[in-house]
């Protein structure tokens, strides 16, 4: 390798372990579930994951995935409109668009693509995007690759978002994005006010529900049925690899034109294979899971309301939300790190994110809650937490 080039990284790496925010791979020799097997530790709670629906492992999910692997083979082994698509494909964009509500779905291999995708596709120099700050990665770096006008407006601050809409009155279309549930914070984008704002601008509305879909909403349709407007969003993105089976894949889901669209147009669908047929034959049955199952998404409310109120009783203040994710605001960096390293020590994953993932001085232990968990589960998680949050002189309550 070019030795400059050499250096630099080895530098950069050294600084990333100096500044405590290097990233350790845990190796996990099991599937997806509540308690995993982990290289060199044995076994761990998980509560790490976005399996929200412990359905990565559900015997009805995975022989799915194998019945279509028997069925079509590996893959495509091209791109979609050049060498055929795959039925079960076909079958999985029905699903998903009957499950949301929406004219037609196209799937993408990732939630990143179908983001990235969709915002290269339609946007160009004559209109503006508008997007919360703490939106996903896929969403900002997508709208970076575009030559379109971008705003950001702070967090789910509505007057930022109208005045932007008012600046932009004379772009060609005004498009705010905004993830359904933010990934760091656990908490949901005021969508009732987003699309009375759309409404009153005439303004496009997408909502990326990669957090919310199966896992929202009485029957696990996402944020937009949580909100009592299912079916009504502009646009909305997602992924698969969440709580829907698991492996990976996104989609885009909307109106026919727009999805049509996106097939003549969008470049990672052009460009690249579509999802194996194992992933789309597993988020098939994961969706269709989720529709004869709505138990599984109340078991996932209920255990994410045990978990938040254990935790407060504790005297550890976890921010305010009504979804799984829980995360807990320890402050540096390192401590999260260090909490997070003594936690596996006590066989609970969970991981830590500090700076630059979240702002300087909230560095937190991000809990996330599966409808796997049983009680005992989480007990055994609360436990941990508090002995660990004592062992570094966070405040918690005496135990009674
Ligand atoms: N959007 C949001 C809000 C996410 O949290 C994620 C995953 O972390 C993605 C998109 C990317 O999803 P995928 O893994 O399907 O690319």
């Amino acid at each position: 390798m070019n030795q400059a080039f050499r250096v630099r990284l080895d530098e950069e790496l050294k600084g990333f372990k100096a500044a405590g925010v290097y990233k350790k791979l845990n190796h996990i020799e099991s599937p997806q579930a509540p308690w995993v097997v982990m290289e060199g530790r044995g076994k761990v709670l998980v509560l790490s994951s976005n399996n929200y629906l412990g359905l990565a492992a559900e015997p009805e999910v995975v022989e799915a995935g194998r019945s279509a692997l028997t069925t079509y083979g590996a893959g495509t082994a091209s791109v979609r409109f050049i060498c055929g698509t795959f039925t079960v494909h076909r079958a999985l964009e029905h699903e998903i668009a009957l499950f949301l509500g929406t004219e037609s779905a196209l799937s993408y291999v990732s939630c990143w693509n179908a983001n990235t995708g969709l915002t290269a596709t339609f946007l160009g120099e004559e209109d503006v995007l508008i997007s919360d700050e703490l939106n996903h990665a896929s969403i900002i770096d997508g709208v970076r690759a575009t030559k379109t006008n971008r705003k950001v407006y702070k967090h789910s601050d509505m007057k930022e978002l109208e005045s932007q809409l008012v600046a932009a009155k004379q772009a060609r279309h005004r498009f705010i994005f905004t993830d359904g549930v933010f990934s760091m914070e656990g908490d949901l984008c005021r969508l009732p006010d987003i699309m009375d704002l759309a409404r009153k601008h005439d303004a496009i509305v997408a909502v990326d529900d990669s957090h919310g879909t199966g896992v929202m909403g009485r029957s696990g349709r996402g944020v937009p049925e949580h909100f009592g407007v299912h079916g009504l969003v502009d646009v909305v993105t997602s992924t698969l690899g969440k709580a829907l089976g698991g492996a990976a894949g996104g989609f885009t889901a909307g109106p026919l034109a727009l999805t049509d669209y996106l097939t003549q147009r969008s470049r990672p669908q052009l460009f690249s294979n579509a999802l194996p047929p194992t992933v789309a034959g597993s988020a098939l049955a994961a969706i269709k899971f989720v529709q004869t199952h709505p138990e599984r998404v109340e078991t996932l409310r209920s255990n994410a309301a045990y978990f938040r109120e254990r935790l407060k009783e504790s005297g550890l203040k976890p921010l305010a939300g009504e979804t799984p994710i829980v995360p807990i605001i320890v402050g540096e960096t390192s401590l999260a790190i260090k909490m997070s390293e003594r936690l596996l020590e006590e066989k609970v994953f969970v991981t830590g994110f500090g700076f630059p993932v979240v702002p300087q001085g909230h560095a937190r232990l991000r809990c996330q809650i599966s409808a796997a968990h049983t009680r005992d589960d989480l007990n055994f998680a609360l436990a941990a937490l508090v002995k660990i949050a004592r062992e570094v002189g966070l405040p918690t309550r005496p135990t009674s």
